[in-house]
């Protein structure tokens, strides 16, 4: 639910649109006379139609251009995947060279995190209090921690999705809500994390890629089977890391099967993934 922000609490924020703001060798000129020179990321693809200047949590400030989007166009593949979201493994997909181990970066910032936290509990102000000196130090140390770890889930999945949609034309994707781990511990709460932006990635980069990209209901994803299609009865245990089929006998790793099972819900064959196309001669498999 969206929650009321205090308007002295919230980041400022300032919106201008075409005619509040010029932008010339690099220098943006907005309204009032204020002058801005942004460090660029990169340079605009085109003329933006708008900008806003915001300050995040940390005291940064940040200026965001509206650029009319352009679809970058790569060479056709040929190739189908299926993506199954995890706590252990990332990603897990029907091919092996695109799964993607979790990056733990939350893990690693966990240990500096809770330093900055503990740090923030023995310096708590008194209710009513305005936050000490040492006080709003902490809270600083620790949003930028968090913050860090938010930038790497980012970097680390922008770079896996860009690997994935250069290889493949077709994805099909598990549309994985973030309240499914939600509620047990810490570790699946950074998995969560993790997933979320990598998922946001993936969607990202197969727009502006032009890719096809189908997401798939996750129901019943780990019971049903790939190669035949009947469901278990049971919900495996998640101890169990083979799915064996009680209808075909086909035999898979888990993961791999409920990835096959994504291509088989989005209408795609699963003989087509991993590299090879179906009905086409063995010799036209190469890459
Ligand atoms: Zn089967």
């Amino acid at each position: 639910m969206p929650r009321f922000k205090k308007r002295s609490l919230a980041e400022p924020t300032l919106n201008y649109t075409q005619r509040g703001f010029r932008l010339r060798d690099g220098v943006l000129r907005l309204a009032g006379g204020i002058v801005v020179r942004p460090v660029w990321s990169r340079e605009l693809p085109a003329v933006p139609s708008s900008v806003r200047v915001y300050r995040d949590s940390l005291g940064q400030w940040y200026c965001s251009f509206v650029v009319e989007t352009q679809v970058h166009a790569l060479p056709e593949t040929g190739r189908v995947i299926g993506v199954d979201w995890g706590v252990k493994e990332l990603a897990t997909t029907t091919s092996d060279a695109h799964d993607l181990p979790h990056p733990e970066h939350g893990k690693s910032a966990s240990a500096g995190l809770a330093k900055y936290q503990r740090m923030m509990s023995r310096r708590r102000p008194a209710q009513g209090r305005p936050g000490s000196k040492g006080y709003r130090h902490a809270r600083r140390q620790a949003a930028k921690i968090q913050k860090k770890a938010a930038l790497r889930r980012q970097d680390t999945g922008r770079k896996w999705a860009k690997q994935v949609v250069r290889d493949h034309d077709l994805l099909a994707v598990e549309d994985f809500r973030p309240k499914f781990l939600a509620k047990s511990t810490m570790a699946r709460k950074a998995a969560d994390a993790a997933i979320g932006a990598t998922k946001r990635e993936l969607i990202a980069m197969a727009r502006k890629h032009g890719r096809n990209l189908r997401l798939v209901d996750p129901k019943h994803t780990t019971m049903d089977c790939a190669a035949c299609g009947a469901r278990t009865k049971h919900a495996l245990p998640l101890s169990e890391r083979t799915y064996t089929c009680t209808s075909c006998g086909a035999m898979s790793p888990r993961d791999k099967n409920s990835a096959a099972v994504m291509l088989v819900r989005a209408g795609l064959n699963p003989v087509g993934a991993d590299g090879t196309r179906p009905g086409r001669p063995p010799d036209d498999q190469a890459a």
